[in-house]
């Protein structure tokens, strides 16, 4: 059932060629056979028409008709001789001898009428009422004589009429070869067909296209190649589009739940210096009569937690201006040398003494950025040095520089940070010891802020403990970012 359902271009080629073969072949058959049946009669009717010939020449010199029969009729099985006048009356018949006069007229006869008109010919079959047998009939017209001669048609007369049958053997061979080798050549050139199908039918299952086979040396073949080759690269492509959509997609959804994560941590920041301001106040307001000192302690808490908020608030903003629009952010030509010195101007009078801030970064040191960033960069890491690190001194050092990038070290010679924490301090509101921290004022943003100050500025920042004790944290500014 499935063969018939599904008929392949091979096979409606090459059941057309067989279908043409077979035509050809059958018309072929058919001619030449009615070409040896015809030659066969031509045969018999020559060796009649022989003796056609000799029985007039010897009828017209005086032989007895009876005598020249016997003669013929020892020739040829059941030969009967008729000699008929050119008026169609019946002379002599082999089978009706002494009855002639009752015998019909022949000149309706047809090898009779070929006779008189062309001189001689011959009827295949035809009956004849006064033997009712069947005869093939040969006529010869000699002067005014018509010589007829028959042969009963029977069953050995067709077997010598019949024709040979080597040249239906020959045929059928040829036929076959023919058959055989458009079998080959179409084979040949349905094959690309094939594997376009075989290649069409794995597309429809959504397989993997890989190697359908060789296809043939020649020009369908390389458009089948062509064909496959080109899907090949688009799925390549799709693949590729695919996985890219896949990663933007993931990247947008880390984006969306750190947002949240930022958010909640913000409101959770922001909630401890709210609650501490809210209590120092409800405490003034329901107790007016409180001590003037207490007052001014309360007063003074409460102003340094609207500091704090403050600072966070701008360390809050800061963070989410580089996330969110680092293009807004401007860019100047800077002087880092001279960032640099301020910073160590400004915190020098707060390190009290405690801290030996020192550097080898001169002016002037060109760089293409923002101006607020870079300075927040060495103030959080300035800030943090003088409240965690527990040394007595701070570094920052220029440690090679090129025409794109610096290379510079911020260290302190304090206890360092276990180094489990290291992978983690750059995140947001990520704190050692966050007691100590809040204590101290920290936001939990600051070395995110450095990072993605850093970040802004094109470079890349490490940090790690000190072999001689202590945190040094390694980055690089492109000049031109
Ligand atoms: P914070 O607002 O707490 O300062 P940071 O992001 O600036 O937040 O720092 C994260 C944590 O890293 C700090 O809480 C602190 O424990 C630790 N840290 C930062 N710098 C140093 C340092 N120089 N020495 C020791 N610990 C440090």
């Amino acid at each position: 059932m499935a063969f018939w359902r599904k008929s392949t271009y091979q096979g409606e080629f090459f059941g057309l060629v067989l279908l043409f073969s077979g035509v050809l072949t059958g018309c072929f058959l058919s001619f030449q056979h009615r070409r040896e049946k015809d030659f066969q009669v031509e045969r018999l009717d020559s060796r009649l028409q022989m003796v056609n010939l000799r029985i007039a020449d010897d009828w017209l010199e005086g032989a007895q008709p009876d005598s020249l029969f016997l003669h013929y009729a020892s020739h040829f099985d059941g030969l009967r001789l008729t000699l008929i006048d050119t008026l169609g009356h019946v002379l002599y018949d082999s089978e009706a001898v002494g009855r002639e006069a009752s015998l019909s007229n022949h000149l309706d006869r047809n090898e009779v009428q070929q006779a008189l008109l062309l001189g001689q010919g011959h009827t295949l079959r035809r009956h004849s009422s006064a033997t009712e047998r069947d005869y093939f009939y040969s006529a010869l017209r000699e002067q005014e004589i018509i010589v007829r001669t028959a042969l009963p048609y029977d069953w050995s007369l067709i077997q010598s009429m019949a024709t040979g049958s080597r040249y239906i053997w020959i045929t059928l061979l040829i036929t076959l070869l023919v058959i055989f080798a458009s079998f080959l050549i179409t084979r040949r050139l349905t094959q690309n067909i094939s594997y376009l199908r075989q290649f069409s039918e794995k597309l429809d299952r959504g397989e993997e296209i890989s190697d359908l086979g060789k296809f043939p040396n020649d020009e369908l073949g390389a458009l089948s190649k062509h064909i496959v080759d080109l899907y090949a690269r688009l799925q390549t492509a799709l693949a590729e589009a695919d996985r890219e959509h896949r990663t933007a997609l993931q990247k947008e959804q880390e984006k969306v739940l750190i947002k949240r994560q930022l958010t909640n941590n913000i409101s959770h920041e922001l909630k401890t210096p709210v609650s501490a301001i809210r209590g120092y106040l409800e405490t003034l307001i329901l107790n007016p009569e409180v001590d003037p000192e207490i007052r001014r302690a309360f007063i003074e808490k409460s102003y340094a937690q609207t500091e704090r908020l403050q600072q966070l608030l701008q360390d809050i903003s800061l963070v989410t201006r580089m996330e969110e629009a680092p293009r807004m952010i401007e860019r100047e030509e800077c002087d880092l040398g001279e960032i640099v010195r301020e910073v160590i101007d400004e915190f020098r009078p707060k390190s009290e003494g405690r801290m030996v801030i020192s550097t080898n970064i001169t002016s002037p040191m060109p760089l293409y950025g923002n101006q607020e960033l870079l300075s927040s960069i060495f103030r959080n890491l300035m800030e943090n040095a003088l409240a965690y690190s527990g040394g007595n001194e701070i570094r920052i050092s220029l440690l090679n520089q090129s025409g794109e990038a610096y290379r510079l070290c911020f260290s302190d010679n304090g206890t360092g940070i276990e180094a489990h924490h290291l992978d983690r301090i750059f995140e947001r509101f990520y704190r050692v010891d966050k007691g100590r921290s809040r204590k101290l004022g920290g936001t939990g943003l600051g070395l995110s802020i450095v990072k993605n100050a850093v970040l802004f500025h094109g470079g890349i920042i490490e940090v790690r403990n000190r072999e001689t004790g202590g945190l040094e944290f390694l980055f690089t500014l492109a000049r031109h970012a």
